[in-house]
This record gives structure tokens, sequence and C-alpha cells, in this order.
């Protein structure tokens, strides 16, 4: 009889093989698809998922292959090529980061890696998985910490009316791409959590990818209690109970994770604030291991801690009932002895305010040292978000900075376009070994970026006619619609490519505004233009579901069946066909609300141009060398006249400049202008709007100083730790006795002296800094300068004094006392500040 429980084994020729298959980054690059469909090609085909491709076979089968020599030694190529690039030092262990950083842990809510863990929902996620993907490439040290959600994000499908349909299928752990953790003894790790009356535990897995580990939990433990057990099955769950519960498991449960497989990052980077209670978990161990009081081991991981922040409306952060706190964090409470008044405080803009809500932004501003936005806009509009947080800063002074998002473009480009680059000699510019790049490109003749244009259109063309013929099958269509589904779109046309989540702020009805117009534009005989289209509106959304079915109905119009197509359940794998193929990518957010946005940034390498909204990462991207821009870079109230003004304004864009130009063409039927933009684009933001970069910046302007923070304050017992908590607590209690005394200003033939009495009563004048504060004007940056400190003329006051010369009026300048401890940061550690009332 047969034994249905047979382990398979590799045959010694496929070992290691096994490996291959588990590499996220592997999986997301496409090297190995073509051994992946020669093992399975129909659960392949279906599923793009190597590791259930490889488990599906037989004992006889794996032999088969295993003897087949053309199979291996394709095997053994990719095996090797693996432990190459794994090994390889590429970048981070040669630079002066590595001399300080030990390890970041990088938390998020959602990973977008590949489409074969269907872990993510849009572009918070698939920012998560470049940055996992950069670092392998650079060799950063970074382990991920995310949730296994069984049914992630949904499934969209369209009935034959364009209504979306959401399904949830079922990932079984045991198919996708990753491994149950085993401690040491090999026994599964399991991670409890205090839940109100009783425990609940988490199941822990690995995920590979390069020479990074990301790790994942979720709630399925055949332990708990039936209501527990669904806890991880959605990403973002609508009952903000189970979100509570969730954002507990990756926080808490994610550090506490690390610390029981045995590693201790010195940074926490929190990708967006949902993971904020890593860092109340992280005090928790620095606590027990030092003994120091709650507040003292938060300053501690306040110094290791990154905050990134990825709204621009206050309405976004998450916010929980305080409720929640009582119950669900007063066991933690009691162990740090402190009051759960404490911990409520640091969710809440005015910590006594009983009425505030619970915020998670709040908590991860009070938990970080570092914060950033994700483009220069947005760190713009962040620093008025948290306005309040820093009442006496002026708004440059808010502690929030930015670090522009990126794309790991080796995931992103086509075929045609990851040739052209290695013909060019620039493929290593995304591995860690940048050359200059402009030049390369600038000799590239614009035949080879004609050519890699139209292969990488055609592809793409391809691909969605076998896409929606497949879409219709399912909707239900009959035999003409499927067969009209197989000629849609035509090669040599002008591809506009819009796909986006469908919310409000996506202004997804844009292009909409004057459907004949639009239509008109799109049927041009002479220089037809087409559109592939995408998205997926919220459950909740009834306003995208509706725009969903507005698109649907436009793309069914007789005479746009050819030139417009929704292709349903926009996700990474659709997401790469689309950057690939299209000529101009179209977005229309209404500024400022998109962060940062990257799905323009993906179609860089591919040669792809942007027309977009002076929003987000265009802001600072947008030329007129380089693409096209709507908007006039302002923020508009009206927003339906304002609306129709832009949709007028993008519609003679199209007309006018962007259709004229694809199709204007030289004797050998090459657009030059379009090829030179294209040019443009391709040299001068690829590797701008590179995760590489991205994540260069963040190790070397965040995580590697926060490394050397968090240790400084670590060491010695914790010393300076403990140090900065005294000096925040005696700011906190005695900035009522700091006041001024007299002004005296005083014009020299060299400049003007200022003289200014301060008294600082119990703050001594070693935890202060009196400066001359101007803010900026039309001929300078703000000025800062720091005044001497002369005699105490009675207990506790000073004189203070400063020479300042230049063009600016005395009155421009305003004393003011600011707290000072070398080690700390200012205003985020200590927020007065006291002026000089003039
Ligand atoms: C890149 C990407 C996003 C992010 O797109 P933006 O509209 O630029 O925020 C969302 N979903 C998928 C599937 C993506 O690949």
């Amino acid at each position: 009889m047969a034994d249905h429980r047979t382990e398979i084994t590799l045959p010694d020729s496929l070992r290691g093989m096994d490996d291959l298959a588990l590499d996220m980054r592997l999986i997301a690059s496409h090297r190995a698809d073509r051994v992946w469909s020669r093992v399975n090609p129909e659960l392949w085909a279906a599923s793009r998922n190597p590791w259930a491709a490889l488990k599906s076979i037989g004992q006889a089968q794996l032999e088969e292959l295993g003897s087949d020599d053309e199979f291996v030694t394709q095997v053994r190529a990719l095996i090797e090529d693996r432990r190459r690039r794994n090994s390889d030092p590429y970048w981070f262990p040669r630079s002066e980061a590595s001399k300080t950083l030990n390890l970041t842990a990088y938390f998020s809510m959602e990973f977008g890696l590949s489409e074969a863990l269907p872990i993510y929902a849009g572009g918070l996620g698939v920012l998560a998985g470049d940055h996992m993907k950069s670092s392998t490439d650079l060799g950063a040290p970074v382990v991920g910490v995310g949730l296994l959600y069984q049914q992630g994000y949904f499934r969209q499908a369209l009935d034959s009316q364009g209504n979306q349909r959401e399904l949830y299928p079922f990932s079984d752990p045991s198919e996708i791409p990753v491994q149950r953790l085993r401690g040491k003894d090999g026994a599964w790790i399991r991670i409890p959590l205090d839940f109100p009356g009783r425990t609940v535990h988490l199941r822990a897995w690995e995920v590979n990818v390069g020479r990074l580990s990301l790790y994942l939990l979720d709630s399925n433990d055949p332990a708990n209690e039936p209501s527990d057990r669904g806890i991880t099955a959605h990403l973002y769950e609508a009952d903000p109970q189970v979100r509570w519960e969730q954002e507990m498991a990756l926080g808490f449960g994610g550090w506490r994770l690390l610390r029981e497989i045995g590693l201790d990052p010195d940074v926490c980077h929190l990708n967006e604030g949902h993971a904020a209670f890593a860092v109340l978990e992280r005090a928790r161990w620095i606590a027990r291991d030092q003994n120091v009081p709650f507040a003292v081991a938060l300053t501690i991981a306040r110094a290791g801690t990154v905050f990134t922040t990825h709204t621009p409306v206050a309405a976004a952060f998450d916010r929980f009932d305080p409720g929640y706190v009582a119950s669900y964090l007063s066991p933690f409470a009691a162990e740090m002895r402190v009051s759960i008044g404490e911990i409520l405080g640091l969710g809440r803009m005015h910590p006594k305010d009983d009425s505030e809500p619970f915020n998670m932004a709040y908590l991860a501003i009070r938990g970080a040292s570092r914060i950033n936005g994700v483009s220069r806009l947005h760190g713009e509009v962040s620093r008025e978000l948290f306005a309040d947080l820093f009442p006496r800063c002026p708004i440059e002074e808010v502690p929030v900075g930015h670090v522009t998002n990126g794309v790991h473009v080796p995931s992103w480009d086509t075929p045609a376009a990851d040739e052209l680059w290695t013909d060019a000699e620039l493929r290593h510019q995304w591995l860690g070994r940048p050359t200059p790049i402009g030049e390369r490109v600038d000799k590239l003749p614009a035949s080879e970026l004609w050519r890699m244009r139209n292969r990488n259109r055609e592809r793409f063309v391809l691909w969605a006619r076998r896409r929606l013929a497949r879409q219709a099958t399912i909707a239900g269509a009959d035999a003409d619609h499927i067969d009209e589904a197989q000629r849609v779109f035509d090669p040599d046309v002008l591809t506009l490519g819009f796909a986006r989540r469908f919310t409000e702020y996506k202004r997804i009805g844009l292009l909409l505004h004057d459907p004949g117009r639009f239509a008109r534009i799109l049927t041009n005989l002479e220089r037809p233009v087409q559109i592939a289209v995408a998205g997926k509106a919220h459950p909740a959304d009834t306003f995208g579901k509706a725009m969903i079915q507005r698109w649907y109905e436009f793309s069914q119009r007789p005479e746009l069946r050819s030139h417009v197509a929704f292709i349903s359940d926009y996700d990474l794998l659709l997401a790469e066909q689309l950057v690939g193929g299209i000529d101009v990518w179209v977005n229309t957010p209404r500024r400022p609300w998109e962060a940062s946005g990257t799905s323009g940034m993906k179609v860089l390498v591919n040669g792809g141009l942007n027309l977009s909204e002076l929003d987000g990462w265009w802001a600072e991207a947008h030329t007129s060398q380089v693409g096209w821009a709507i908007g006039d870079g302002q923020e508009h109230d009206d927003a339906a006249e304002w609306d129709a003004e832009e949709a007028n304004n993008l519609y003679a864009l199209l007309e006018n400049e962007i259709v004229p130009m694809f199709y204007a063409r030289d004797e050998r039927g090459i657009p030059g202008d379009w090829i030179k933009r294209v040019r443009e684009s391709m040299a001068t933001l690829t590797p701008r709007f590179s995760s590489e970069r991205m994540v260069r910046q963040y190790v070397e302007e965040l995580y590697a100083p926060s490394a050397v923070a968090y240790r400084i304050r670590l060491a010695d017992h914790c010393r300076v730790g403990i140090d900065i908590q005294r000096w925040r607590e005696m700011i906190a209690n005695y900035w009522g006795d700091v006041s001024f005394g007299a002004l005296h200003i005083k014009a020299t033939a060299a400049g003007t002296d200022f003289r200014v009495l301060v008294s600082l009563g119990a703050i001594g004048p070693d935890a202060v800094q009196v400066q001359l504060y101007a803010a900026a004007w039309e001929h300078g940056g703000t000025e800062r300068i720091p005044m001497e400190r002369g005699d105490e003329v009675i207990r506790g006051t000073f004189s203070y004094h400063a020479h300042v010369e230049g063009p600016r009026p005395p009155d421009a300048y305003t004393p003011r006392v600011v707290p000072y401890h070398p080690n700390a940061s200012v205003p985020l550690e200590a927020v007065e500040v006291c002026w000089y009332a003039h």
C-alpha cells in the first residue's frame, strides 16, 4: 500500500534547490522562472509560487529532473549565483556606517515582496518589500518584522456589470514560501501575549530575502481561543479591536520574537505608526536587563528608534479607544510600575486630556529620536501635522525630516530594459556600485531606446490580452466579448497606464471629467491612444467602487473597447506588467494627499514617462525635460472647480503635446523628441528614485547615528540614559522658573551688541542654551546665534551677550532659551522654549 505521508527528498544533483524556492529576492527577480515552469508548469503558471510548485511533485519526477543535465546546469548556476550575491560584501561592509551599526529591525504592517506571498495591500507594503530587497542587495544589516495574514488583503474580481467582488482565498502557510521558526531544541517558537483574561500564542515564521530574514507572526495557533485564531487573518481589518490586537501582535510580539531568537537590534525602524508598540516592548527588555525605571528605559530605546510617517492627513492616523489601553496594557503598566495614565499620555497630544483617543503616530513620535516623511513635500506637510506637539517651535524646527521613497529597480525592469542597461554596463548601478549614469545613457543610440520601448509595449499588450480574455471568461462574458478581449490594444499605439487604489484623493475620475473629449483623444484615427486601468477599492468604500464601475462602463463603450481596458486584481504581478509596458504613467492625486507615490518611479527604468500632479515625489522630480506636470504646485479648497481646471489642463497636454510628440517620427520611424525625454528621465531620475539610494540614506543619515546614540545611552550601566531622563524631568518640572529680564541692544561700528538677563531658577545654566533666533528671510536662512554666558548677577540670574554682524535689522533677532543636553534630541525630548517678549 502506498504511504501517503512519504517525505520527498531532493536528489543530490539538485541539493539546495529548495533554498531557491524560498528566496523572495530571487522569486521577485524572475531569474528562476524557467526552472519553476519545468517543475510544475500548470501550478507555476497559475500561482507564480515556486515553493508550491516544488512541493507538489513526487520523488520519481524529481529524480527525472535531477538526471536532466540541462536542468541541473540551470539549477546549479542559480545556486552559485545566489551564493555569490549573498556573500559579496557590496556596499555596507565597506561603508563608514558599518563601524557603528549592528542591526536594524524594520517593522511594517505589510510587506510586498512578491505575489507569491500575499501579505500586502498597496504602496506601504511594496515600499517595505523594496526596502528589504535593496537592503539585501547592499549588504545592509536589516531584519524585517511583520504579520502573516492567511487571507491577506482581498483579491478583486469584476462581474459583467463592473461591480467589484471581494475574494479572500486562504493561503496555506505550508504552501507559500515561509518556514516555521524553531528554537534551538527544534521546538516551534511560540510568542505569548497577555490579553485580557487570557494568553494568546503567536506562531513564528521566517521568510528569506537574499541574505536577510523577514520574521512573521500569526495567531492561528491551535492552543488559542477560537475567537483569537483569526486576529491576523486579514490585512487592514475594519474592526478597531482586531486592528488593535494586530498592532499589539506586531509591536509587542515582534520585538519579543527578536529577543527570543537571540537578536538585539540597535535600531528599530517603525514603518508607519502601526508598529509603535515595539518601542514599549523594547523599553520593557531594557528596564529588565539593566534594572532601570521604565522612563529611563524608554529614553534609551528612543535613541535607537526611527519613525517614518506615511500619511499627509491626521484622519489617517490609527487612533484607538482609550479603554483598550486600560484593558490590554494594565499588566504591562503594572510590571513597569507606572500608572496606566502614563502609558495613555504617550499616545495623546495633551497627555492628561481624557477625551483624547490613543494615537499610534503620537506614540511613535514619543518613542523615536528620528522622524521622517517620505518626500520633500510630505516632510513639510508632516511638520504642519505634528506642529501642535511642539507648540513653541517655529514650524521649520518641528523635528520631522524626509527621506524620499524609492523602488527596487531590479524588481521592476522588463527583460528588454534589463538587456539595455546591462549592455550599457549599468546593471550594477542597483547593486551598490554606482557608475556615472548620465553619460552612458547619453551614448545609447535612440534606435536602441525606441526598440526597447516597442518591445516593452508589445510584451504588455500580449500579456493584457490573455489576462483580459480570462477575466471576461470568469465574469461570464459571451464568446464575442471573450474574442474581443483577445484583440484589445495595439502594440504600436501610445499607451497610458493608470493604476492606483480607488480612493477619493487619488481623483480616479479626473480623466473621465469630460468623457466625450477623452474618448476623442483615444480614438483619433491618425494618432490613437490606449489606456490600461487597474485598482482596488477598499470593501467599505462605496465611492471607490462606483468609480470602478464608471471606468468599466467607459471601457465597454463599443467605440472604446479596443482602446480602454480595466484589468482587475491590481497586485504586484499586474503592476510589473503595467509599469514595463506603458509609455506614460498618469497620476492625478489631490495635492498634497499623495505622501510620495512610488508607482510612477517604477516606469523610469523601462523608459516610461510620467504625467502627474505636482505632488509627492513628482513635486521634486519634475522638470520639463523629463515629463509633464499638472497642477500649479499649490493646494486648492474649491475642489470641484479646481478639478475641472486640472482636467482641462490634462486633456490639453495630451492633445497638444504628448500625443503629437509620440507620433512625430523621423525617417527611421523614431520619435526624436520623445526619446530625448525618455533618455533624460532614465538617466537622471532612475538612480535618484531607487530604493538603493533610499536605503543608503536611511543607513547613513538615520540608522547609523541612532545606533551610536542608543549605545551611548546604554553604556556604563545607562549613565547617560539616566542623566538625560533626569534632565528631562528637571526641564519639565522647573521650566516655569525660566524668564527674561531686560534686553539691551547697542549699535557699534562693527554690528550690534545684544545683552540680556535670564533667570534660570532651579534649572542650571548647563541645562539650557540661550540663543538669538531670526527666521528665514528673502536674503538667507534661519539663524540661531548662541549667546555667551557672562556673570551671575544675582543667584540663578545670568547675563548673556552676543555680537551680530550682517545686514539684518536688530529687531529681526529674538532671544530665547532652549533646553540643552549634549546627548539629547531637542525639541523631541524637551519641547519647552522660552521666548523673549519684545
Ligand atoms: C507600487 C504599487 C503601489 C503604490 O502605488 P502608488 O499609487 O504610487 O502609491 C500600489 N499597489 C501596487 C500593487 C504597487 O505595485
